[in-house]
């Protein structure tokens, strides 16, 4: 799609403006589909297997398309503003960029969140066998047919517990860096930057360690025998979702665009 097609799109009225900005990406699960833009511009733009197949020359090229008719609207956008893009230091502002991007990856809750990573990667390194185990036992009760039991809602219910773990634990910590970023940077006098971003950032990775949390808790009735690695998993969420409150105090309080408040943003 060229940029009068974005253009044309962006115009439609049924979109709420910046949906997109602060969900969580899960557009399988999202109920705003019918009212996002990026969705809309996706399904449009990569309506093939072949152009969401990462590894397939066609996902590049359509990737590519949209890069450029978004560079050509940004420039358009420059120019009428009375900015020239060529004129600004790229290297500079790469750099800077670099810098905070780092010290945004040290901030104690950036750091608290990478150990969870590590901990969910390693928890099912570990307990692979065990969940293959558990699999095993629910289609063997389920094949029994037994009255009473529902093998089958378990399975269900431990696979959705699984992804939403899977879906939210690199995502906090990405969301978090990013978060910190948009505090940094408020230091780089000529880098312009909006603390509420921090906040619907911050956010997003709240509401990633709730429900990631829920998650666990419901896993523990599901899997006792895992029940001390899971407590401490749930431990250090617990400490994360510390770490980013007091980080963020008014986080909780932002309003993003749809999921908040629809009325302000038709
Ligand atoms: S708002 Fe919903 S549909 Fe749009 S990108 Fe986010 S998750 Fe996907």
């Amino acid at each position: 799609m060229d940029k009068d097609g974005i253009r044309k799109l962006a115009e439609d009225p049924r979109f709420i403006s910046g949906i997109y900005n602060y969900c969580d990406r899960w557009c399988e699960r999202c109920v705003f589909t019918s009212r996002c833009m990026n969705y809309a511009l996706s399904e449009q733009e990569f309506d093939s297997p072949e152009s969401r197949d990462i590894r397939n020359q066609a996902f590049w090229d359509k990737l590519g398309g949209m890069l450029s008719a978004t560079l050509d609207m940004a420039r358009e956008k420059a120019k009428e503003m009375g900015i020239d893009l060529d004129a600004i230091d790229t290297a500079e502002i790469a750099q800077q960029t670099e810098r905070i991007h780092e010290m945004a990856k040290e901030q104690p809750h950036s750091r608290a969140a990478m150990k969870y990573v590590g901990m969910v990667d390693d928890w099912f390194e570990t307990n692979r066998w065990l969940l293959e185990a558990k699999c095993d036992e629910l289609e063997s009760l389920a094949q029994a047919d037994i009255p009473g039991t529902s093998p089958d809602d378990d399975a269900v219910r431990i696979h959705d517990c699984i992804e939403v773990v899977r879906w939210y634990h690199h995502q906090i910590y990405v969301k978090l860096c990013r978060a910190a970023s948009g505090t940094i940077c408020d230091e780089f006098e000529d880098l312009e930057c909006i603390q509420k971003d921090a906040d619907g950032s911050a956010k997003v990775a709240i509401i990633g360690i709730e429900r990631s949390a829920a998650a666990w808790a419901a896993l523990l009735s599901h899997l006792p025998d895992l029940e001390r690695s899971i407590f401490h998993v749930l431990a250090t969420l617990k400490h994360l979702l510390k770490q980013v409150d007091a980080s963020f105090p008014n986080a909780r309080s932002f309003l993003r665009p749809g999921f908040d408040k629809t009325d302000d943003f038709e």
